[in-house]
């Protein structure tokens, strides 16, 4: 009925990270802005550098290395290999944006009417219904393979595999990856994150790490974010006098193994307002908490990120490695003569 549409409505009401979520992005959120390799089918030149930059909360974006720049509408035209000055074609894609992002109420009402007629009376679900963040699975992927040398090889042992859970998945969203079961704080299972097993086959499309995207089931729209989850912070017996906080899974799954039972991880190298407050949440006032980030630019970046928001209310340690090591590469000797707890 309603193919009017007010653009500039439409960019004020757009969520840009949900809009980069809905073409496959890792939105790699530092403050309002997302940096990452340019995801424009358009971009001519290298991508083995992040030359896209978003303003999540402006809705613009830039890329310095092909060029393209505007806002969020022009964005998902270029990602639609749309010319934005082809204003049918563009105006298409922004109704497409409107209809999923911000329908009118009643816009959608055919389908609402379907879904309605078999849900409990006064129950409307839409697809637009605010999503579940986090929420617990009902499933659990069966036939992880433990013993998949990707694990051993990297110094696993069977208890620690055991302990994490982790399996190597032969198919589905996470086929030829390793499946990393995700607990929120209560233990409960959340998703799934996968780490694919040979590094070569790492590329824009193919991230190393893959986490759970949006999903809907019987009405419901499920929605992982990393930002509101510490991985292995439902282990830790808080509060604790000491804390030790890396960047990845691999580190925690050494670090316990060598005996660092009380390690999380943030999933990359931001810590968020949100994960800032978990990890308070599980240090005593008087206690300490370790930051072991990656010995890289990102793991530099990791500790800043976290010193800002943590050394205030805490004492804070930052255990600085050598250049291009990370604490999968310590010995367990080595751990103990950094981190002495
Ligand atoms: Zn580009």
């Amino acid at each position: 009925m309603s193919n009017w549409i007010d653009f500039k409505e439409l960019r004020a009401n757009l969520d840009f990270e949900r809009v980069l979520e809905h073409f496959g992005i890792e939105v790699k959120r530092r403050g309002d802005q997302h940096h990452g390799f340019c995801p424009l089918p358009g971009h001519q030149g290298k991508r083995n550098s992040p030359s896209f930059s978003a303003n999540l909360a402006r809705g613009i974006f830039q890329c310095f290395g092909c060029g393209a720049k505007g806002n969020v509408l022009e964005f998902a035209a270029l990602m639609e290999r749309v010319d934005p000055k082809n204003s049918t074609a563009f105006r298409d894609v922004a109704l497409r944006l409107k209809e999923r992002f911000c329908p009118e109420p009643g816009s959608a009402r055919q389908a609402g009417k379907q879904v309605k007629e078999e849900q409990p009376a006064g129950k409307p679900v839409s697809p637009e219904a605010p999503a579940l963040i986090n929420a617990p699975l009902d499933f659990e992927l069966k036939g992880l393979d433990p013993k998949h040398p990707y694990l051993a090889g990297r110094g696993f042992t069977p208890e620690t595999i055991a302990r994490f859970g982790l399996g190597f998945c032969s198919r589905g969203l996470l086929k030829d990856r390793i499946a990393i079961p995700l607990h929120d704080h209560k233990g409960r299972l959340v998703g799934y994150a996968g780490r694919v097993v040979d590094d070569k086959v790492v590329s824009e499309d193919n991230p190393k790490y893959r986490f759970p995207s949006k999903r809907e089931r019987e009405g419901k729209v499920f929605e992982f974010r990393k930002t509101r989850f510490l991985y292995n912070g439902f282990r830790i017996m808080a509060p604790v006098d000491n804390l030790i906080v890396v960047e990845g899974f691999t580190s925690v799954w050494w670090l316990d193994q060598n005996g660092f039972a009380n390690t999380v991880a943030t999933m990359g190298s931001d810590c968020s307002e949100r994960q800032a407050k978990l990890i308070l949440d599980l240090v005593m006032t008087a206690g300490r908490v370790w930051i072991v980030p990656d010995g890289d630019a990102a793991g530099e970046r990791h500790a800043h990120s976290l010193l800002g928001q943590v050394s205030s209310h805490r004492f804070v340690r930052w255990v600085k490695l050598e250049k291009d090591r990370q604490p999968t590469d310590l010995s367990c000797g080595q751990l103990k003569s950094c981190i002495a707890l």
